[in-house]
């Protein structure tokens, strides 16, 4: 039998991030401001560091890896890689399932590869702090960790409902040294506001936005980091892309079809994207991103310019979006409940360059407890979307007889998402259906700009 584990050394690590802009058939639509007029540089340089704004604009293929960034990453990268032998044989698949496991970060997923890049851009920029906020906690934990590593303060903004259901996370941020806030807080003019409508508001991601980005627009030392969406944070993660294909030379295979669980896109960014570059120079790979039926951002919202946040702070960004106000169902994959998702991410599925699909939330967990019962890691509900949309196909090579070769990034493990497999086991999981009602109210709502030419 051939390896379980295709594992590289650390000088494996690559040296350099793949920039998908360069082969892009066209050049990334710019975001726009109030005005409808492109965002220039200086109008970031507020809340990001000119190092990370550059990358955001940068069109080479090849952009260099600080040695210092190599180093922190050395804690966990590379990261393995595995063949699923134990789940082919109980799914009966005559496919080879391949999967990279970005869990062994010290946080649980892949996130602390962009945490690591950030807090070092920022250091070096002499910023002393970083805002953020946090949904279910896996970006806050990134951060925090980060920020230790290079002596930064991190304030965390936490949805003040998660930060009552996850007290776990919140531990895990202030044991590596951040201040974790429930938010809306009084600490600032957004939370203020909120507050004084509704002194018992649950809070949002939405929310907690307005009062990190408040925070750093308005304080010299601050700046502010995003755990996905921007093109920046989907270049940091093509190191997840890059190692596996690495990994896949190392046993002389290449996958058909690739796949990952999509929220914002840099998970299935940083996993699919350095595939693009062969898929431009001939090669036959497809590559897919896994969504939830009741967010289904690709494969049902609009591909129009939208703000990145509820409040409609940020800039104008083109994109597929269900509508920045649109309050997806509270499903258990936290990371996957966003309104939009990364613009390199949409234009490529709008190009038809990558594909879509959207999968119900009991049949992700189905797939996740057949994983751990197979595989042995337990993954992060997140995760589970790209794991049930990589063993459907395993489920047609059966019909077909096909030996396809099938990939799939988990993104992270699911150790502090129990309570979701207890719903899970005792039948309290529902399908949320479609809500189509709402994101048909929510796309009225949409900023009327004129797209791109
Ligand atoms: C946040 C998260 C995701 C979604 O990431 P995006 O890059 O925003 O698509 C996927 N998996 C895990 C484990 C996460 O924590």
């Amino acid at each position: 039998m051939s390896d379980t584990k295709i594992l590289l050394a650390e000088s494996d690590i690559p040296t350099h991030w793949y920039n998908v802009v360069a082969d892009m058939p066209n050049r990334p639509a710019p975001p726009l401001g109030p005005d409808g007029n492109p965002v220039g540089p200086d109008a970031l340089a507020a809340i990001f560091p000119m190092a990370l704004i550059e990358q955001e604009m940068a069109s080479e293929r090849w952009i260099p890896i600080p040695d210092p960034v190599r180093e922190a990453w050395k804690m966990y990268r590379p990261s393995p890689m595995f063949r699923a032998h134990r789940l082919e044989a109980a799914l009966g698949t005559p496919a080879k399932i391949y999967y990279k496991y970005e869990g062994v970060s010290p946080a649980g997923s892949h996130k602390v590869n962009t945490a690591i890049a950030q807090a070092y851009y920022n250091a070096q920029a002499g910023i002393k702090r970083l805002s953020t906020e946090t949904g279910a906690g896996q970006w806050g934990c990134s951060l925090a960790l980060a920020g230790q590593m290079f002596g930064i303060e991190v304030r965390v903004y936490m949805v003040k409902v998660s930060y009552g259901q996850k007290p776990y996370r919140r531990s895990m941020m202030q044991t590596w040294g951040a201040e974790v806030f429930a938010s809306p807080t009084n600490m600032t003019e957004s939370g203020r506001k909120i507050l004084a409508e509704d002194a018992d508001s649950q809070g949002s991601l939405g929310i907690a936005i307005s009062e990190a980005v408040e925070e750093a627009a308005t304080r010299a030392d601050t700046n502010y980091a995003l755990g996905s969406v921007l093109n920046h944070v989907c270049l940091h993660q093509t190191v997840i892309g890059l190692e596996a294909k690495r990994q896949f030379e190392k046993i002389g295979e290449y996958p058909d079809m690739v796949f990952a669980c999509c929220g914002g896109g840099s998970n299935f960014a940083g996993t699919a994207f350095p595939f693009v570059a062969d898929k431009a120079a001939g090669k036959n790979v497809r590559l897919v991103a896994a969504e939830p039926t009741s967010c289904p951002t690709l494969t049902k919202g609009h591909y129009a310019y939208d703000f990145g946040d509820a409040v409609g702070l940020t800039p104008l960004m083109l994109m597929y979006t269900l509508g920045h106000d649109f309050m997806p169902p509270g499903i258990h994959a936290g990371g996957l409940r966003y309104h939009g998702d990364s613009p390199l991410v949409s234009q490529l599925y709008h190009e038809g360059i990558i594909e879509a699909v959207a999968v119900p939330q009991v049949a992700t967990f189905e797939a996740g407890v057949q994983f751990a019962r197979t595989e042995g890691i337990i993954p992060a509900p997140e995760s589970c979307h790209a794991i049930r949309a990589c063993v459907d196909e395993a489920l047609r090579c059966k019909e077909t007889g096909e030996p396809k070769v099938l990939f799939f990034n988990l993104s992270g493990h699911g150790h502090f998402d129990m309570a979701s497999y207890d719903k899970y086991f005792s039948g309290h999981l529902e399908d949320y259906a479609y809500p189509e009602h709402e994101i048909e109210a929510a796309l009225h709502r949409l900023p009327k700009v004129a797209m791109p030419a």
